[in-house]
């Protein structure tokens, strides 16, 4: 569901889903970009604040 006043980065950085703006705040960095969800992301990686990370350094996902 997307609305016209959505923010055009509204989305998870790292999986492309769609996130609230109250997500965004909580979870996200000072520019409310998070670079995790719940879809991608553990809660407790969430708690820890690594969706405002933008680099993903305890996911040892990458070749
Ligand atoms: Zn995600």
């Amino acid at each position: 569901m997307s609305q016209p006043g959505d923010a055009p980065d509204g989305r998870c950085q790292r999986c492309g889903t769609s996130v609230s703006t109250r997500f965004r705040r909580v979870f996200g960095g000072n520019d409310e970009t998070v670079h995790g969800c719940v879809e991608c992301m553990t809660l407790s990686e969430l708690c820890e604040g690594e969706a405002a990370l933008e680099e993903e350094a305890s996911a040892p996902t990458l070749e």
